[in-house]
Order: structure tokens, then sequence, then C-alpha cells
């Protein structure tokens, strides 16, 4: 942590980034490490991918960079950052993003700049970048951003609001595992900044579209189970989708619903991502059995509760290989359960 706060005293241009499909804790960590290195008078700009409509209760948006379409290939749907083709970031933070691959869009300026720091609480994150500052414990990224933060400057109520809404994204509202005494202590402080913390909850918890209520209906009417009611998946397709006129962003919560199943120890949920590219999104969650070692088989990664990959495929035929990867570490975690008692 301490030759990142060097990096970031030593330089004035920092270009900052998270996954590819942001979620709240890295847009969260990103526009709270924004705000803080704008507070210091350095020159700073986000690069995330378009993200879902609730999280625009985030602060920072002003240092987004805008997105513009591909003029290489116009015909192609896929956006791009509107930047200098050739531009050569001084600082890259790469937040939340536990491998190169996870950037997306903003990889190629990771791969140009001059200086990498990475900063994530992924366990499989294997220290790619020049700086990095990993904690696999740490509950979320924006949790871990903020001690950063702390080690150059007072916290803003904006940045406290940034920083709480990706804690409370990442442990799903402070209830998954990874929420320790400390985490709710850190929130604690976070409120006395004065931040709307209802309202940041209520919106990253709670609110949703119409279309994603359809969605979820449909992906649930779907939904089957293992015989042994262990293990609930479901599919999503681009037809689905149109049907009820939701797009991805509006699936953030099938799996979760899944995985309040009772009985179930494992949810997974597969959808279709692009339109003809044969992309398929694979979401794990998980009450014990490790999801990292089924998304690792995939090509993803992840955590032992919360994993994911993306493959190509027919979005039944993942299904199905997923679930019979699923099968195999719920038994193994079952014999460990067996041989702990
Ligand atoms: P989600 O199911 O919410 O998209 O992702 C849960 C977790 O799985 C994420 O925090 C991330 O660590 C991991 N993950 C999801 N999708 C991918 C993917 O395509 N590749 C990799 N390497 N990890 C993923
Ligand atoms: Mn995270």
């Amino acid at each position: 942590m301490d030759e990142i706060l060097q990096v970031i005293r030593e330089n004035e241009n920092f270009t900052l980034a998270g996954h590819t499909g942001p979620d709240g804790d890295a847009i969260g960590s990103c526009f709270a490490l924004a705000l803080a290195l704008d507070k210091m008078g350095k020159n700073v700009r986000v690069l995330l991918e378009p993200y879902a409509l609730k999280y625009k209760i985030i602060p920072g948006k002003q240092f987004l960079v805008p997105m513009k379409c591909n003029p290489n290939d116009p015909t192609k749907s896929e956006s791009i950052f509107d930047l200098e083709e050739n531009f050569q970031p001084e600082v890259f933070i790469a937040i939340d993003c536990a491998a190169p691959e996870r950037m997306g869009l903003s990889q190629p300026f990771f791969e140009r700049a001059k200086v990498t720091v990475c900063i994530d609480h992924h366990e499989t994150n294997d220290g790619f970048a020049m700086h990095n500052y990993i904690e696999p414990t740490a509950s979320s990224a924006s949790e871990m951003t903020l001690r950063i933060i702390e080690g150059f400057t007072d916290p803003t109520p904006d940045i406290a609001a940034a920083v709480y809404a990706g804690m409370v994204s990442d442990t799903g509202g402070f209830r998954y595992n990874a929420t320790a005494i400390s985490t709710m202590k850190t929130a604690a402080r976070l409120m006395e900044m004065g931040i709307p913390f209802t309202q940041i909850y209520n919106e990253l918890m709670h609110m949703h579209k119409f279309a994603a209520g359809k969605i979820l209906g449909l992906a649930l009417q779907n939904s089957k189970r293992t015989r042994s009611k262990k293990i609930v998946y479901t599919c999503v397709t681009r037809d689905m989708l149109k049907s009820v006129r939701a797009n991805l962003s509006d699936l953030d919560g099938v799996v979760e619903y899944l995985m309040g199943t009772r009985k179930a120890l494992a949810a997974v949920f597969v959808y279709e991502k692009g339109l003809s590219s044969g992309e398929v999104k694979v979401s794990l969650r998980s009450q014990g059995p490790n999801m990292a070692n089924v998304a690792a088989k995939l090509g993803g990664g992840g955590h032992a509760l919360a994993a994911g990959a993306t493959v190509s495929g027919k979005v039944h035929a993942v299904m199905k290989k997923t679930v019979a990867l699923v099968v195999k570490e719920v038994v193994a975690y079952e014999v460990q359960q067996n041989r702990n008692n």
C-alpha cells in the first residue's frame, strides 16, 4: 500500500478503470478514488463500460470518459472509449479486476501505461500490475480503496457515499460471509459523514426496472433444480430478453434470487451475452461449495461463494456442463463436511 501511496504522490495524471460489466463495487471504488485524486489537484479520468441505471446514484460521474462507436468497424454495435487511439496513461489503476482480461474495453490502455497499479480483493488475482494491493479477505475493493484514500487525504461526503455504495453492492447489503465487523465499523464511519445511506441502500438493493421484474419472472418460471434440491439453475436467452424488452443489465438479481431457495447449496445462472457472438455468461453463487473452482474450469474466476465465467457456446449446453461441474463441487463439499463432523 505504501508503494501505491508513493505512486500517487509522485504523479499527476491518473487513469482509473473497473471491470467489464461494472458493478457497484467497481464503480464506487473508481469514483471514490477519482474524487480523492481530483481533490489533491491531480488529473483523473475513469474508464468504465456502460452500467445499470441504479448506479447513477454514485457520485463521481464527471470523471467518466464518454463512449463512442467503433470507427474502424461501424457495423459493430460495440463501443470504444472516446480517447486518442494511442493514448498512453501515465498511471493506470485497475480496481476490482482479478486479471487483465477483466478490464474489457479498457485493457489496451492498461497494457500501454507507464505505471500500473492494481487494487483488488479476488483470491485468484496473481498481482499482474507493477504495484499491487490485493486483499482476498476484504469484502469489497471499495473498502480497500478507502484505506488508500485515507493515506493521502480526508474523505469528503461524496467520497464516503461512493465507498458506501461499493460496500453495499459487494456485500449484498451486508449479508455475505465476507462482511466483517470491520466492514460494519467502516460503514458506520461513512454514515456519520452525512451520506444519504438509506437512499443508496434502497436504490442498489431494492429498486428495479419494470422489465427487470418481468425477466426475473421468466427466469424463475423456467428454473430447475437437481434431484437432491441442492443446485438451482436457469438460463435466459436473447429471445426471452426481447420478449419483455429487457436488456443484459436487467439480469442483476436473478442468480441471487435463485440462491435464496431453501435447501439450495449452489445457484447457476447462464445467459446469452451477444447477439451473434455466441458468448455466454455464467454466474455462480454458493452457500459452501467452491464456485471459484467451477469458474476456473470454465476459464473464469471469482470468489468461493460468488464466481463467474464467459464461455463461447450454446446457452443450454453451457448450462448443462456447468451444472455437472457444480454437482462435483457439491459432492466434494459434502465429503469435506462429513469429515469435519
Ligand atoms: P457475477 O456473477 O456477479 O457476474 O460475478 C461474480 C464474481 O465472479 C465477480 O465478482 C467476478 O469475480 C467473477 N466473474 C464473473 N464473471 C467473470 C468472468 O467472465 N471472468 C472472470 N475471470 N471472473 C468473472
Ligand atoms: Mn468487488
